[in-house]
């Protein structure tokens, strides 16, 4: 006990300052914009449900680093729902696997309108990395009407905000 205690008294304290992290200021604009256009628009925040239909899980990670302290994208209005009747917006990843193909719709029909599909990541898009595979239906627009995607392998949680920022903007 009393060398653990003259060893920690003999190197000090172990630590350093903490730097202050966060996002770019791309981020920040972008996200000012998206959050002028959902009130003007929805005058309230904009709802989304989130549906992996058999992602590798990075894509959730981005959109879970998305509301992470530093990204915080609840600030500019947008707010993840676990019901599909409290959602304006159905965020899917991964490549329509078969057996995800019903509960896909489903979750779908039981949206209130208007409602909007985006798909996130590139296997939502065609497939991607799973593209014909014996268990993907090959991409998310032949179970539901698709209105915005969103790029990368996984997206970057600006290129999330970027994306809803311009379905938004398409929105009357
Ligand atoms: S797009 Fe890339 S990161 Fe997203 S689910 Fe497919 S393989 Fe994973």
């Amino acid at each position: 006990m009393m060398r653990i205690l003259w060893n920690s008294l003999k190197k000090g304290i172990l630590s350093k300052k903490i730097e202050k992290v966060s996002a770019s200021p791309r981020y920040e604009e972008t996200g000012e914009e998206l959050r002028s256009l959902i009130i003007k628009k929805f005058g309230r925040s904009l709802h989304i449900r989130e549906v992996d239909t058999g992602s590798c899980g990075a894509c959730e990670s981005e959109i879970i680093s998305a509301t992470n302290p530093i990204y915080d994208i609840q600030r500019f209005g947008i707010d993840f729902v676990a019901s599909p009747r409290h959602a304006d917006v159905l965020l899917v990843t991964g490549p329509a696997a078969r057996n995800m193909a019903l509960a896909l719709k489903r979750t779908y029909e039981a949206m209130p309108g208007p409602k909007f599909v985006i798909t996130c990541g590139d296997c939502a898009l065609n497939g991607g990395a799973f593209k014909d595979s014996y268990y993907c239906t090959g991409d998310i627009g032949r179970i539901v009407h698709v209105a915005a995607h969103i790029p990368g392998c996984p997206p970057h949680p600006l290129t999330i905000l970027d994306a809803i920022l311009r379905l938004i903007g398409r929105i009357d």
